[in-house]
């Protein structure tokens, strides 16, 4: 399935809404789409950014050279500030108007920017982008995308057109994986924590979600039988990386997914694949879940951005040894 179905399928009051604006050729200057990560919403934007470019059709083909180009984000007339790598500044907003008051490089007029995690713009970044938003210039369209926009200044908002994106359930999102051609497995830690981190087209190949696996993994088939050797492979491969940010996601759905692992040995009812079930069904008669589950989630309670990963995994192992 093409993302223009899952749009129209999972989200079909921003479809129309959508589909009315690009019949009746009525965009707005600026969209902002709000609502939890892995609500379709950065599909969406590609999706729409797509479309006005696309010659194949009125909603985009996906299969183009151009649609293909915008998918890659090597296309000149668009434009990305990425939120979620670090704080948007006022110079990026200042680069971005400067890129497009300069020529158009394709032959379209329209230019594109999407902001992603909106809500990490300084406040300069901000009243720049106002002042942009405020003289609109007809060939120019902005899709802001935020999980919290009670944390964007309200007049921001005001010059956007809001679009809500509902939550998505847990079969949604595995069922969007599985469209998306992902293995099971790979579908289940999706559906259960990777969803809201990282996006369904491109989480495969992500490291923090490989580190995840990998550490995630060897977590599980060492843990009830070595359990120091599961402590090792945590520091080895997941904390060890240089890369703070990786770390920091791939921590996050490591915890995440081992809650969810020893609530399917308590609850498990949906088969996932054989190493995962085999594994339930060994730790359902080898550990005490219960308490292992309440060592986790106080791990998890306590993780900040100030406190060191490395002694809260040991101390976590250490309690989790205690109550095995
Ligand atoms: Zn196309």
């Amino acid at each position: 399935m093409n993302s223009l179905n899952l749009l129209k399928t999972k989200q079909s009051v921003v479809y129309t809404i959508l589909n009315n604006a690009l019949e009746s050729d009525k965009l707005a200057h600026a969209y902002l789409f709000s609502g939890i990560k892995g609500s379709l919403q950065q599909e969406t934007a590609l999706l729409l950014v797509q479309s006005l470019f696309c010659e194949q059709s009125k909603w985009a083909c996906g299969q183009c050279v151009i649609c293909n180009r915008i998918k890659n984000n090597v296309y000149p007339d668009m434009i990305v500030l990425d939120g979620s790598l670090g704080s948007i500044k006022k110079a990026d907003v200042l680069d971005l108007q400067h890129r497009f008051a300069l020529t158009s490089l394709e032959k379209y007029v329209y230019k594109i920017f999407i902001i992603k995690d909106a809500h990490h713009m300084t406040n300069g970044a901000a009243n720049s982008l106002l002042k942009f938003l405020e003289e609109p210039s007809a060939n120019v369209l902005g899709i802001l995308i935020s999980d919290q926009t009670e944390a964007l200044l309200p007049t921001v908002i005001s010059r956007c057109q809001v679009i809500n994106f509902k939550r998505l359930s847990y079969l949604d999102n595995f069922e969007i994986a599985k469209l998306n051609n992902i293995a099971d497995l790979e579908a289940y830690y999706y559906s259960k924590v990777v969803f809201n981190h990282l996006s369904v087209s491109d989480f495969i190949e992500h490291e923090a979600f490989q580190l995840f696996q990998i550490t995630f993994e060897r977590f599980i088939d060492l843990f009830d039988t070595k359990p120091d050797m599961a402590l090792y492979s945590i520091h080895n491969i997941l904390l060890k990386h240089k890369d703070k940010e990786v770390v920091r996601v791939g921590f996050d759905l490591f915890i995440n997914m081992l809650i969810v692992f020893y609530g399917d040995t308590i609850t498990q009812s949906q088969k996932v694949n054989e190493w995962y079930d085999l594994s339930v069904e060994r730790h359902k008669k080898g550990v005490n879940s219960n308490q292992l589950l309440e060592v986790i989630l106080e791990t998890k309670n306590k993780i900040n951005p100030s406190i060191n990963n490395a002694l809260l995994v040991d101390q976590m192992v250490y309690n989790l040894k205690e109550v095995m």
